[in-house]
């Protein structure tokens, strides 16, 4: 059975099994067990980020051969960051508008429902989260330290580091550039080789992170802020499955549902571990070898797409922010949601792409509006849920932009052949000459 089929498969058993016998089953302590593998898995799936996306990036960016072309391709790249949150931030007040979940029988919710008591549990979850303003972002580029940035997995800074590594080495004329340039490719081979292992045990740590959910905090949960999540759901499902196909279909000229097949298990990884930090061997994979964009796009484009391209996210602390304040009755003019939406945008940015990340920016966006930053009680109830499927919608917005970026930059064989299945190297290894 092919591996996606494999993870479904998983994926599906871990919502059965995972509310059938809970955190513990006989005496077994399955939560502990659930705990225990997917906290592997994740591990492993993080291990590979450093190695990973320098030497792809490294390579990428040799492989091409000038700074301009690396800085055409940041234009586009960012370009498209910026109008597909904005797409996202814009949807979710439109659906919030419309739907207003936070507004029961004509009464905000905080009126017919009983608020859970919070404040311990809410500051707890914030505890060591951080959002990084615009200027610490500007500042994390220049790392003074490359390999502490590489310890703190400090995206930006090492990305930043193997861009300018991979344009010096097209600069440099020592003898031992060849040497390097290869040194770098035979890693890249590597942690690929890697990554396909590590895929291998997918199913399990799949099946084990989603169990773990389920069983500690049940669908059952989600009953009372039923509304509120289907609103977001409906939101995310309008850009992934409306929006970004548009996107892709007039901008990349590229059909949505073969990119859906290509990418997919990108998608079933980064729903089971919400983070598109850790997914990004899976989606760097996805795209080069299921979908044939080239190593040089992918590795550019992706990198900082999970670093800084948050669509989900951004969507959702939009949603979140106008719910509370529909949930406590307060009005807010249209000039205080255009505020929500612009500081939606920009806090999206400095969310780290880990679980529950972005609680952290709705507690600012709440604090600058004067919210009660208790109300977040409500959202801890769904957010875990919520959280899987957002992960999912960032990683498919930093896909599509792979593809885009890669389409813009004139690589025809995106998406036409159908000899990028698992395991082959696409267009690649001939590419990359
Ligand atoms: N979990 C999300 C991610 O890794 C971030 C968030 O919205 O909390 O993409």
């Amino acid at each position: 059975m092919a591996l996606h089929w494999q993870i479904l498969g998983a994926l599906l058993a871990a919502f059965l099994v995972g509310s059938v016998f809970g955190t513990e089953a006989a005496g077994i302590p399955l939560g502990s067990i659930y705990a225990f593998v997917g906290g592997l898995f994740l591990d492993a799936l993080k291990m590979l980020i450093v190695p990973l996306i320098t030497a792809s990036i490294i390579t990428g960016v040799a492989s091409m051969g000038s700074a301009g072309g690396v800085g055409m391709m940041a234009g586009r790249t960012v370009i498209y960051y910026v109008f597909s949150t904005t797409m996202a931030v814009t949807t979710a007040l439109l659906v919030m508008n419309l739907y207003q979940p936070g507004i029961s029988g004509g009464q905000p919710l905080s009126q017919t429902v009983e608020l859970p008591p919070i404040g311990e549990e809410v500051s707890g979850r914030l505890e060591g989260q951080e959002l990084s303003g615009f200027f610490n972002i500007l500042r994390e580029m220049v790392p003074a330290n490359i390999v502490e940035a590489g310890a703190n997995a400090q995206m930006l800074g090492l990305i930043f580091f193997s861009v300018l590594f991979g344009i010096a080495l097209t600069r440099v004329t020592s003898p031992g550039r060849q040497v390097v340039k290869d040194f770098w490719a035979g890693v890249q081979d590597v942690m690929i080789q890697i990554t396909h292992w590590v895929m291998r045990v997918a199913p399990i740590g799949v099946f084990a992170l989603v169990a773990g959910v389920i069983a500690e905090s049940g669908l059952s949960v989600l009953l009372p802020m039923l509304d509120f999540f289907l609103a977001v759901v409906l939101g995310l499902a309008i850009h992934a499955l409306v929006v970004l196909p548009l996107v892709l279909w007039l901008v990349a000229r590229r059909s949505p549902i073969l990119f859906m097949r290509a990418i997919w298990p990108a998608l079933l990884v980064a729903f089971s571990t919400s983070s598109s930090a850790g997914t990004l061997p899976v989606t760097l994979n996805a795209l080069t070898q299921r979908a044939g964009v080239s190593r040089e796009t992918a590795s550019f484009v992706l990198p900082l797409g999970a670093t800084i391209n948050m669509d989900g996210t951004a969507l959702y602390e939009c949603a979140a922010v106008l719910f509370i304040a529909q949930a406590y009755g307060v009005d807010l003019s249209l000039s205080m949601q255009v505020l929500i939406v612009v500081l939606a945008l920009v806090t999206s940015i400095g969310v780290a792409a880990v679980p529950s990340a972005s609680l952290v920016a709705i507690a600012l966006i709440l604090g600058v509006l004067g919210l009660p930053l208790e109300a977040m009680g409500l959202l801890l109830v769904v957010d875990r849920v919520l959280d899987m499927v957002r992960t999912s919608v960032n990683v498919y917005s930093d896909a599509t932009g792979a593809v885009v970026v890669a389409r813009l930059r004139g690589e025809d064989r995106v998406l036409t052949d159908t000899r990028f299945e698992e395991g082959e190297e696409g267009a690649t290894s001939a590419e990359r000459g």
